[in-house]
């Protein structure tokens, strides 16, 4: 009988972590005691996933110790290893950038000329200042690279960023986006035929569960006499489903919808003379 299982990498624990498992759940992918394990099964897929820091992921991947994983672009890039993106996975994003404190004057890249910038990305950061031919002191440190500064250590730092709060609550601001992030699976570059197979198996619903997030499932009532005017603005995965209504003159419309576009439709419909709206969510979408 054939045994080969696919091995994922994912985060032990942190903020790729819950993500990175509930994308595998909502492939279908049974996991259990996912809690405070070096790894686990599926039961129901021929996966094995490995939890590790998010850190060694890129090496575990090269080496072929995992076959895929999931990390953050940040660190993947940072740690310049062979493993190939296969997907951007829309979760975990954020910008590694380059804060200053408040009080210091900025006048672009220039200004960062022969500083002190703490930074846990030494690779990345020298690879900004080299682009950008400025001189300047990396320090690396491992984690709270934002009290750099306040403690002396450096003048500024690099750091990652989502919302900014934790620069302003350190008196930082932020200057310069030096690379745009989010979780991405990879691959070992030298992935046997098997293997590539079930990657692709997992593939397929990876991207039907992004694709289901990305559109919504909308039921409308509408007179028969406004129908053309309101089918004219739906998309539709082919055209809209139209069922008569119990109501003699009205029918029920169902379509797909993408966020992209999702209000300005909706408002649209409403003006057309669509009415009770409903909008659901879709769990998978298989194209
Ligand atoms: P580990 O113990 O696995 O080494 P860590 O402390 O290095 O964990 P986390 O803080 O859990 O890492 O972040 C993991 C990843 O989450 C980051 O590398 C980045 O890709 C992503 N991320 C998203 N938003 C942020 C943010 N605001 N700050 C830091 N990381 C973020
Ligand atoms: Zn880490």
């Amino acid at each position: 009988m054939d045994q080969t299982k696919l091995r994922i990498a994912i985060q032990k624990s942190g903020r790729l972590y819950e993500d990175s498992v509930q994308l595998l759940r909502e492939c279908g992918i049974d996991l259990r005691n996912v809690k405070d394990r070096l790894k686990t099964e599926s039961d129901n897929f021929p996966l094995e996933v490995f939890f590790l820091r998010d850190d060694d992921i890129p090496q575990y991947v090269e080496d072929g110790v995992a076959d895929i994983g999931i990390v953050g672009e940040n660190v993947l890039l940072e740690k310049n290893k062979q493993a190939a993106v296969v997907e951007k996975l829309g979760f975990g994003k954020c910008r590694l950038s380059v804060a200053i404190p408040r009080s210091m004057e900025y006048e672009g890249v220039t200004s960062l000329q022969g500083k002190r910038i703490a930074t846990s990305y030494p690779f990345l950061v020298n690879k900004f200042l080299t682009e950008n031919l400025v001189q300047a002191e990396i320090h690396e440190i491992s984690g709270s690279v934002e009290i750099a500064p306040g403690i002396g250590l450096a003048d500024v730092v690099a750091d990652l960023v989502s919302s900014g709060s934790t620069l302003f609550m350190n008196g930082l601001k932020e200057v310069e986006s030096i690379l745009q992030s989010q979780a991405v699976l990879v691959k070992n570059s030298s992935l046997g035929k098997q293997q590539e197979q079930l990657l692709e198996r997992l593939l397929f619903r990876i991207r039907a569960v992004k694709k289901a997030k990305r559109n919504k499932y909308v039921l409308m009532n509408a007179p028969n006499e406004k129908l053309k005017d309101i089918i004219s603005l739906l998309p539709g995965m082919r055209s809209p489903t139209v069922l008569p209504l119990a109501e003699p003159g009205w029918s029920s419309v169902h379509s797909v919808l993408s966020e992209d576009r999702f209000w300005d439709i909706i408002e649209e419909l409403k003006a057309a003379g669509a009415e009770g709206i409903l909008v659901v969510p879709i769990e998978k979408m298989v194209m």
